[in-house]
């Protein structure tokens, strides 16, 4: 018989009940006992949404964040958590979400604490909190979160399969903070693994889901010996482990894959689905090999048939070894699609979200065990629905098929080098030095939301709703004005967020109601689904903008997403390459540049804030996603004059290791965030003789603080140290849509002033 199982579900609830929980209990209005309730509640209903399976998940719930709860196990807390006297619970989320000390003294006590630092988690849109090493950090096992849970699930019948970070991944996730080796440590860690699995077969279990997905990435020899060294090392146990991959391919990494002693491997079978006819061959005969054949990345139905198609004839060789899961944790997709009843009918029958997703699995395994005969109906309803997508002509436009072969390379492609669309441009624009602009947002204040909501609700009718908006981007205008800023913006008063708003507006975008998936801590976000090819029935932002430029004699900027962004923030199809329906969005944004610039619009940013997100996980695919990342900005930005005036923006602060593709793009202006980095990470721009302009940020937009006039011209003149002053723009790091006006209006005040007197230095 084939065994079911899944890596882990998502946790927040299909109604975010944990966030609402999370929310109010650190807000002070409810307590502890009830948020440890609501975890409970969702930790047993999910158990019973999945009993269906032959293993269910135990462990894979957090408060938080898987990483930080693996920390708190392993007894690795920062230094500066360490002593804390209270609450363990608050001590989880004071390094969760760090804590300032102003709140501290009104309870007499010095509870601030710095918060812990969030990352990506390897190529997904999760954050977790990285780990913390120093030479001499050492660990201790506190097994009482993944007890509780182990003996909640087996004292309700649940037939419990914990799940942990695996020893080296979880050094591979963390930073020493002193330059010592985390390698360093795993001697010292991989007692307290072993006291962990122990602990767990004590309480009952015979299966542990082991995670490494460092084994998808690229690891130098040392890591690799790390991976064999703790196999072996914890082999002596009696756990059986699952030593666990998804997000990836093994390649380089297969044979060891195969090789380290555990009880059973499971493999991503939708990303690596060509390695795994050599994984049957290599995995040695006692051995379990589970494979994720559901997508647990997106939201699309898997093809049945096409799927059994491959998998019987390895189930004929692998008979009762044969497991069969989705290729990762379901944290990443919505949890039920039966609660999307607005969807159109249509479009839903393609999808599945995480329950739809483990009934895929239990038709698949059925099917194997028992014929295909004995699950006809689904795999005829399952046929249906593939089908009809498969010809919809809500999926394929033919003239957007048409448009695409028509792109060539010249279409990217500026008619002028930079040097000489700057001085074309500097005639038309005639700034000053040290030009001053904002990135686009400006506070999105409670009447606002409140009015797109009614609009959204159909309770506030579109000229209400029209007015409503002018009078917003009006008043937006007049502040700017007043604050003397040189480049105006008209504010994105009418965008609810910087994908959704053009999703909406794009034929081949749908939206779910609930769709949500938990991007870090109680944050949720809510991905577009881009189901079919691409178009813009209508020009999107053309009427906001010119409303806004007729306000003003100020150049105005026209502001739009970035076909990468479009795509790296949504859901995507399955059925074509990504590079093609970034194409497509490329293709779009391009005719509203394009109309921009026709109505008079002589600034236009695109904004690329997800552009490095999309990196691949292995390096030496890099090259590949640039190309067509950056070949799909050009084309959205590049058909415009060359007295038209594009900006990107870009809110991280890593350009290093892809310089080459950010000048490729070859936007005249540059924003990017380096108010945090001292302007250090300007230092990559010059190395590169980055040639275009550049508007470092000098606000911190994610912090309430206001920047002093002298604080932002020393910043400028660190930036003036590292790039010639002529090409400097003065601006924050990013929108300023989460700030009140009153920060708003004296930080801007502040960097006005500043540019000023950088003009009167220099
Ligand atoms: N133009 C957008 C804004 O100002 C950019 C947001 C972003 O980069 N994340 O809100
Ligand atoms: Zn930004």
């Amino acid at each position: 018989m084939v065994t079911t199982h899944n890596l882990g579900f998502p946790r927040i609830g299909a109604r975010r009940e944990l966030k609402f929980a999370l929310e109010s209990y650190w807000k002070g209005q409810s307590s502890r006992e009830e948020l440890i309730g609501v975890g409970a509640q969702l930790r047993q209903h999910h158990w019973q949404q999945q009993a269906g399976l032959d293993l269910v998940p135990v462990g894979d719930f957090s408060f938080y964040d898987q990483v930080l709860d693996m920390s708190f196990t392993l007894g690795n807390l920062p230094e500066r958590a360490r002593d804390y006297r209270g609450d363990a619970l608050d001590n989880y989320f004071r390094v969760a979400r760090g804590r300032s000390t102003s709140g501290a003294q009104e309870h007499g006590a010095c509870d601030g604490v710095q918060a812990g630092e969030m990352t990506k988690w390897f190529d997904t849109n999760y954050h977790y909190i990285v780990p913390e090493f120093m030479a001499d950090t050492t660990f201790t096992l506190d097994a009482s979160r993944m007890l509780e849970q182990t003996h909640q699930a087996l004292a309700a019948g649940v037939k419990a399969k914990p799940v942990i970070i695996g020893p080296v991944t979880y050094l591979w996730l963390g930073k020493s903070k002193d330059g010592s080796d985390r390698l360093d440590l795993l001697e010292r860690l991989l007692p307290v693994y072993a006291q962990l699995l122990d602990a767990l077969v004590a309480a009952g279990v015979e299966w542990v889901q082991i995670d490494e997905p460092v084994l998808v990435t690229e690891l130098d020899p040392a890591w690799r010996h790390a991976l064999s060294l703790a196999y072996h090392r914890l082999n002596g146990g009696r756990a059986k482990l699952l030593l666990t991959t998804y997000f990836g391919q093994l390649q380089d990494n297969l044979h060891l894959a195969c090789t380290l002693p555990v009880a059973g491997l499971h493999v991503d079978a939708i990303n690596a689905r060509n390695e795994i006819v050599t994984l049957v061959d290599q995995l040695p005969s006692h051995k379990v090999l589970s494979l994720g054949v559901v997508n647990g990345r997106n939201i699309w139905k898997t093809d049945l048939e096409a799927t059994l198609d491959w998998l019987e004839p390895l189930h004929e060789r692998l008979g009762d070894r044969l497991w069969l899961a989705p290729s990762c944790s379901l944290l990443h997709v919505p949890v039920d699609l039966a609660a999307e009843t607005r969807l159109d009918s249509e479009i839903r029958s393609w999808l599945a979200f995480a329950l739809q997703k483990l009934d895929e699995l239990t038709g698949l395994a059925n099917a194997l065990n028992q014929g295909r005969q004995a699950v006809h109906e689904t795999l005829a309803e399952n046929r249906a629905a593939i089908v009809s997508r498969r010809s919809s002509t809500r999926v394929h436009n033919p003239a957007v098929k048409a448009a695409l072969k028509q792109l060539d390379a010249d279409m990217g492609q500026r008619r002028s080098p930079f040097e000489s669309r700057a001085i074309l441009q500097s005639e038309l624009l005639n700034l000053p030095a040290f030009p001053t602009t904002t990135i686009g947002s400006f506070p999105q204040t409670a009447q606002i939301r409140h009015a797109r909501r009614q609009h959204k609700a159909g309770e506030l009718g579109d000229d209400a709703y029209t007015t409503l908006m002018r009078e917003e981007i009006a008043r937006c205008v007049r502040e700017q004005e007043a604050l003397g800023l040189d480049v105006l913006v008209h504010g994105e008063a009418e965008r609810n967020d910087m994908v959704e708003y053009f999703g909406e507006q794009l034929d081949g975008y749908a939206f779910s109601q609930f769709g949500w998936v938990q991007s870090y801590g109680s944050r949720c976000v809510k991905p577009p689904i881009l189901f079919g090819d691409i178009s813009r029935p209508r020009p999107m932002t053309v009427e906001w903008i010119t409303y806004a430029q007729s306000l003003t004699d100020k150049p105005m900027k026209g502001m739009l997403t970035g076909p990468v962004t479009l795509l790296n923030w949504s859901f995507v199809r399955d059925d074509q390459p990504r590079a093609v329906t970034c194409r497509q969005l490329a293709l779009a944004i391009r005719a509203e540049v394009q109309d921009l610039e026709r109505a008079g619009v002589r600034i236009i940013q695109i904004d690329e804030a997800a552009l490095r997100e999309g990196l691949p996980l292995r390096k030496s695919q890099w090259d590949a996603y640039l190309t067509w990342a950056v070949e799909a900005f050009r084309i959205a930005a590049n058909g415009v004059s060359d007295t038209t005036q594009i900006h990107t923006h870009m809110c991280y602060s890593e350009f290093n290791d892809i310089m080459p593709a950010i000048a490729a793009m070859d936007a005249d202006v540059i924003t990017i965030e380096t108010s945090r980095s001292d302007m250090e990470l300007l230092d990559v721009f010059d190395d590169f003789q980055y040639p275009n302009e550049i508007g470092p940020g000098v606000y911190d937009i994610h912090s309430p603080n206001i920047p002093g006039q002298e604080h932002i011209v020393q910043l400028m003149r660190k930036a003036a140290a590292r790039i010639a002053p002529e090409r400097l723009w003065v601006n924050p790091d990013c929108g300023l849509k989460t700030r009140q006006w009153e920060e708003v209006r004296p930080a801007l005040r502040n960097m006005v002033e500043a540019a000023r007197a950088l003009r009167a230095i220099t």
